[in-house]
């Protein structure tokens, strides 16, 4: 049973003020695993107050001081990718897949913003007006339980090269992981109060943190709902806000796609992370021409997915992160077909085989309306929908037809076709026949997954605040 009873402030692991405990879980067996002590307001403050007095000094600090700093941390991180990996399979039971890219992701964060540093412009001339991009002043980060380590290291990555200390609040669902990467990122041996980091409920350190006066720039990644909430409470004293939140992917299949090569990524996309990703494609957009086959192959492919223990590298699909979201996810299959869908695979209930552990069977909907509930709010899980298209203006259509605009994807033979298609989608990143990350481009959402971009120059400057002066 692991006790994880600090917070780190100043440098230092410390006692908060706080004396709420929450359980900690492993999904895999259900058992509890440990306890995590949380912070309040008051130990908000205290880290708010240390990164203040840490502010002045990493302002000033110069640009190789800055990426001595990233490369510093990089180290410390990838120094413990084992132990790392072992904590996110137990407290999370994240499928081999999605670890074996979140650990380097983590590390390779702070490299990729050292690179986006060393040829970054924080002066240029603007007609008489030297302009100079100064950091935004204190920040704070509130992340996700979907990935916790890639989340820290990129928004403290982009915090340290703007020049900005920053207090972060992970999830407190995953407390064991968040220990483990603040004791790596501690190791690194930075300037006391640059990065403190606070346990705590969204509704109280999440919320202190929003309201703070003197935090005056929020990254959050998370759900809608709590973006609003936080973008809310953030407007009362004008702070800069970077919200990346959910999503409702479409992946287009183009009625020249060679299903062989496409039906596994497709499942890729729609199953990311056991289906607990906000970029996950969800709603697969088929040709009506093409629907009895496609649900063919998707539902052979779908039977033959291992779900199960992730310490099984051939597992595909591991459990949700807790009771409830797991009662949250059956809610939608059983919506699903409440709704009229055509249930092709997967259904209620657990996997047979599976008497325990957060497990749900894969599901996939089709003749799904893009009307129905199940195709328009965000499930987070492995639960997709297959909607019919007539043609390419109706799949674009269809694909648009969303509050959302994370991400998107399309398949086809013919790469210029696949990107005319992609200009016309609503959605801040759209991935052509499976193109791998790219660490460097923005990342982001349109309409309601979010605001701002992180990542690359894009991120550093959500970052900053320009400053003219005219001579
Ligand atoms: P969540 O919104 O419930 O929680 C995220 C964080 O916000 C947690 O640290 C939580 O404690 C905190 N929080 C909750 N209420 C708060 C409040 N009132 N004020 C301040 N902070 C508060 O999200 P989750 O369930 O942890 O994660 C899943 C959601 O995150 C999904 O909707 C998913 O799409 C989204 N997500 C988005 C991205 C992206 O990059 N766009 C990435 C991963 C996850």
């Amino acid at each position: 049973m692991r006790k994880i009873d600090t917070i780190y402030i100043n440098g230092r692991f410390v006692q908060p003020h706080g004396t709420e405990v929450a359980p900690l879980f492993n999904p895999t067996t259900e058992e509890q695993i440990g306890t995590v002590r949380l912070g309040n307001e008051r130990d908000v403050d205290d880290a708010v107050s240390a990164a203040k007095a840490a502010f002045a000094g990493l302002a000033q600090s110069s640009k190789t001081d800055r990426v001595a700093m990233l490369h510093g941390l990089h180290e410390a991180v990838s120094a413990r990718a084992g132990d790392l990996t072992d904590a996110m399979r137990e407290e999370y039971g994240a499928p081999a897949s999605f670890i074996g890219f979140s650990v380097p992701h983590a590390a390779t964060a702070f490299l990729h913003m050292a690179e986006t540093l060393k040829s970054y412009q924080f002066r240029r001339r603007i007609g008489h007006a030297d302009v100079e991009m100064r950091p935004a002043g204190i920040a704070a980060a509130i992340t996700p339980w979907n990935s916790n380590y890639g989340f820290i290291c990129s928004k403290l990555a982009t915090a340290i090269a703007a020049g900005t200390t920053i207090v972060i609040k992970p999830s407190e669902m995953s407390a064991i992981q968040t220990q483990l990467i603040t004791e790596c990122l501690h190791a690194a041996g930075l300037p006391d109060g640059v990065f403190n980091i606070v346990n705590g409920y969204g509704h109280v350190a999440g919320a202190a943190l929003s309201a703070h006066r003197d935090i005056a720039k929020i990254s959050f990644t998370g759900s809608t709902a709590t973006g609003r909430a936080i973008f809310q409470a953030a407007s009362m004293t004008m702070k800069r806000v970077t919200l990346e939140l959910g999503g409702k992917s479409p992946t287009i299949i183009l009625h020249d796609a060679d299903l062989d090569l496409v039906i596994p990524q497709v499942l890729a996309a729609g199953f990311a992370n056991s289906g607990q990703a906000c970029i996950a494609g969800t709603r697969i957009l088929a040709p009506a021409s093409r629907l009895d086959e496609i649900n063919e192959r998707l539902t052979a492919a779908v039977s033959a997915i291992k779900v199960g223990d992730t310490r099984d590298p051939t597992v595909g699909v591991g459990p949700m992160v807790s009771q409830k979201q797991w009662d949250r996810v059956q809610s939608y299959i059983h919506l699903g077909q409440q709704e009229g869908a055509e249930m092709i695979v997967g259904g209620e209930g657990r996997p047979e085989g599976l008497g325990r552990g957060w497990f749900v069977r894969p599901t996939v909907f089709s003749r799904v309306n893009n009307d129905m509930r199940i195709a328009r709010e965000e499930i987070f899980g492995p639960v997709l929908c297959v909607i019919p298209y007539r043609d390419e203006v109706h799949a674009v259509e269809i694909a648009n037809d969303t509050v959302y605009g994370l991400q998107a994807y399309v398949f086809s033979a013919d790469v210029d076709r696949a990107k005319r298609v992609a200009e016309q989608i609503e959605a801040g990143r759209v991935v052509i026949n499976g193109a791998p990350h790219e660490p460097l481009a923005p990342f982001g959402g349109f309409k309601q997954s979010g605001m701002g971009r992180e990542f690359g120059e894009y991120g550093l400057e959500s970052f900053l605040e320009p400053r003219a002066v005219l001579s």
